[in-house]
């Protein structure tokens, strides 16, 4: 007895309503401001300074945002209250990536679904 085979029709409906709600979680984001944030503490320029006793107190913590512009690293540092503002776009860049994964990862699973390849294809 032949099989029939059901046509292929591209992503199914739950992967359709995946992709809409992806897309209106994208469209929300606002802001999103690249690069991670680190606590450094630095030695200064000073030659006596307490920074470069026996038993060296450094300087700071002061807050470092880093990023990558051109493959070279760039650094700037803030202040406490510019951290608070603008720590909603570093949390944005963040939450922008985890839903680009998510939107990459769908689409694999309806090229699969859409062309009937299995899970391992
Ligand atoms: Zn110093």
């Amino acid at each position: 007895m032949e099989t029939t085979r059901q046509p292929m029709t591209g992503p199914s409906p739950q992967q359709r309503r995946a992709q809409q709600r992806l897309a209106r979680q994208l469209a929300d984001i606002g802001f999103a401001l690249p690069g991670t944030i680190s606590l450094r503490q630095m030695r200064c320029g000073k030659r006596r300074c307490r920074c470069k006793a026996d038993t060296p107190q450094l300087h700071g913590p002061y807050i470092q945002w880093t990023r990558t512009v051109d493959g070279k690293t760039v650094t700037k540092l803030l202040t406490p209250e510019q951290l608070e503002r603008y720590q909603p776009w570093l949390d944005n860049a963040r939450k922008l990536r985890d839903l680009v994964s998510q939107l990459e990862a769908l689409s694999i699973d309806a090229i699969r679904h859409a062309e009937g390849w299995g899970e391992k294809s």
